[in-house]
């Protein structure tokens, strides 16, 4: 490398998407003085409390030195926050470029408008059934991990076909809820009744037809399915494991059944996991759970890696079966937009203690703590004016 490269080299620094070790990383990339810092999809993976630190720290920091900031990104929020231009890139080609304001109020692009369509937290909020039927019911149940208490003696209830969404910063307990309902881990303590049945006592075996009416749909599904097997394999492996559920002979028809109901094809039965995209693997994911003929689907994080255009077509797809099959959901997730478009209910964690439980309207209108409100508050709106009026509120205190 010649002085002359190694010199401009050094005035651009990368940042590429963190978890947990953002601050160390900012600090690396600022000790070499950049005049611009390329941030690829920084806070993409952070919850929104963090991910308001980090923006806001880059803004001080841009101010002090001056530096350029190219952002990254593929969420609106981000860009309504922290851009003073943006540019919409598809496929390859730059299809728009204006300040935020001006492409969330007068986008040119159809592509931009797409996106902007996509953007949660825009929709109705879902009301309540009047008369609900409760099919789960957790209390006191808690998790140590040596001496650290994970959960604290958590309760709640669930009713048939309720969406139930947990929302919570990241390390707040929320997955590990999710383990303990399904047994993937003991509890240390607590009840967890499914249609009045006890599961916390139960061998594996006594719990196996229960733990069937309940499935989960993971962040990244090539950590819980084969990316190698087959999609028709990773469907019926469900009917080799609980044979009662449909005879062989009907295998092929209803895995084909499946796919078109979760908006892929028959054909696509043939191809292996890792052949589809990201979106496309968890709609893969959600046939599988459907396989199992399911009262409740958990989903821990199911769409929070996902673009907004692919995560509004799937939150479509499970608000779909929700009507259709009457499924309840328990939907775990750290980004306050898509809570509030999809849920019936909402869990506020914090620490392994539930600080708040409501239905969806109170909790996104009237939030009676101030953990939830300042959670609340850090979640970024597409609006780039509603950004500033919050940033404005957070300012006066
Ligand atoms: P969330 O899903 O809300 O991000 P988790 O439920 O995964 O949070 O974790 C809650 C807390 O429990 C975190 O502090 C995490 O570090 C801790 N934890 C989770 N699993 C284990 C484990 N196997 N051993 C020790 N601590 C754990
Ligand atoms: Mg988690």
């Amino acid at each position: 490398m010649t002085a002359r490269a190694r010199s401009s080299a050094r005035s651009i620094a990368v940042l590429a998407s963190a978890t947990g070790s953002e601050w160390l990383m900012i600090a690396m990339a600022l000790v070499l003085k950049p005049d611009i810092l390329i941030a690829d999809e920084l806070t993409t993976a952070l919850d929104v409390t963090v991910q308001a630190e980090v923006l806001s720290l880059l803004d001080e920091l841009q101010h002090e030195t001056g530096m350029g900031l190219l952002m990254i990104t593929h969420d609106l929020g981000v860009v309504a926050e922290a851009a003073d231009r943006a540019v919409v890139m598809e496929r390859g080609l730059v299809v728009e470029t204006g300040t935020p304001r001006e492409l969330y109020h007068a986008p040119k692009h159809p592509y931009t408008r797409k996106l902007l369509a996509a953007a949660p937290g825009k929709g109705e909020m879902r009301g309540i059934d009047p008369a609900p039927e409760a099919i789960l019911e957790v209390r006191g149940l808690k998790k140590n991990y040596g001496g650290f208490e994970a959960l604290k003696e958590i309760t709640f209830t669930l009713n048939r076909g309720e969406t139930l969404a947990v929302l919570g910063e990241s390390g707040s307990g929320k997955s590990t809820v999710a383990r303990l309902l399904l047994k993937l881990e003991a509890a240390s303590g607590g009840s967890v009744h499914w249609k009045g049945q006890d599961l916390l006592p139960m061998s594996l075996r006594q719990m196996a037809p229960f733990r069937r009416q309940m499935q989960m749909v993971f962040q990244d599904p090539t950590q819980s399915l084969n990316p190698h097997m087959t999609v028709f394999q990773i469907i019926s492996e469900a009917w080799v494991i609980h044979p009662d559920i449909l005879p062989k002979d009907r295998w092929t028809a209803r895995v084909a059944e499946l796919l078109t109901q979760v908006g892929l094809e028959p054909a696509h039965a043939a191809r292996a996991l890792h052949q589809f995209s990201g979106g496309q693997r968890q709609r893969i994911a959600i046939a599988r759970a459907l396989a199992l003929e399911p009262d409740l689907i958990i989903c821990d994080e199911a769409v929070s890696a996902l673009d907004v255009s692919i995560q509004a077509q799937l939150i479509d797809l499970l608000g779909k079966l929700r009507d259709e099959l009457g499924i309840a959901f328990i939907f775990i997730a750290h980004d306050p937009p898509v809570v509030r478009d999809f849920a019936d209910r909402v869990l506020v964690m914090k620490r392994g203690e539930i600080v708040e439980q409501g239905p969806v309207r109170q909790i996104f209108e009237a939030p009676r703590q101030s953990y939830t409100q300042k959670l609340l508050a850090a979640g970024l709106d597409a609006d780039p004016d509603i950004q500033s009026e919050r940033r404005a509120a957070l300012a006066a205190g």
